[in-house]
């Protein structure tokens, strides 16, 4: 295949916007694709922030929120110990089920923090 408008130059790259095979001398780089003229370039670098714009405002490539289960696992982990702590202070021996509850919950919440992350880093 040769370039479009060379016809005896040999191409070295389709257009990123329009198609078409274009040679060392015309290709451009815009960054985001090889465009086969200033006017490609240009309308693919417009292509290119008007993604990038459409993407923002529907929120794609944030940080999406963390969710509410971490904090709230994390919350009756928390309350969930204190209590454990209370009953062992003020009754004989050691209120095992309601630490085992409270371990639970801050697994939990730990889990829901890590599956938040790991999300993440495909953003
Ligand atoms: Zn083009
Ligand atoms: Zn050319």
């Amino acid at each position: 295949m040769n370039c479009f408008r060379h016809r005896d130059e040999p191409a070295i790259a389709i257009c990123k916007h329009c198609g078409k095979a274009a040679c060392e001398t015309c290709c451009e780089d815009s960054g985001q694709g090889i465009a086969c003229s200033l006017d490609c370039l240009l309308e693919l670098q417009e292509e290119h922030l008007l993604q990038n714009r459409i993407k923002q405002s529907l929120g794609v490539g944030t940080r999406p929120p963390m969710p509410a289960s971490v904090s709230t696992y994390f919350f009756f982990g928390l309350i969930l110990s204190v209590t454990g702590v209370y009953l062992t202070m003020t009754r004989p021996g050691i209120d095992f089920l309601t630490f085992a509850m409270a371990a639970v919950f801050f697994v939990m919440s730990l889990a829901a923090f890590k599956r938040y992350r790991d999300d993440c880093t495909t953003c």
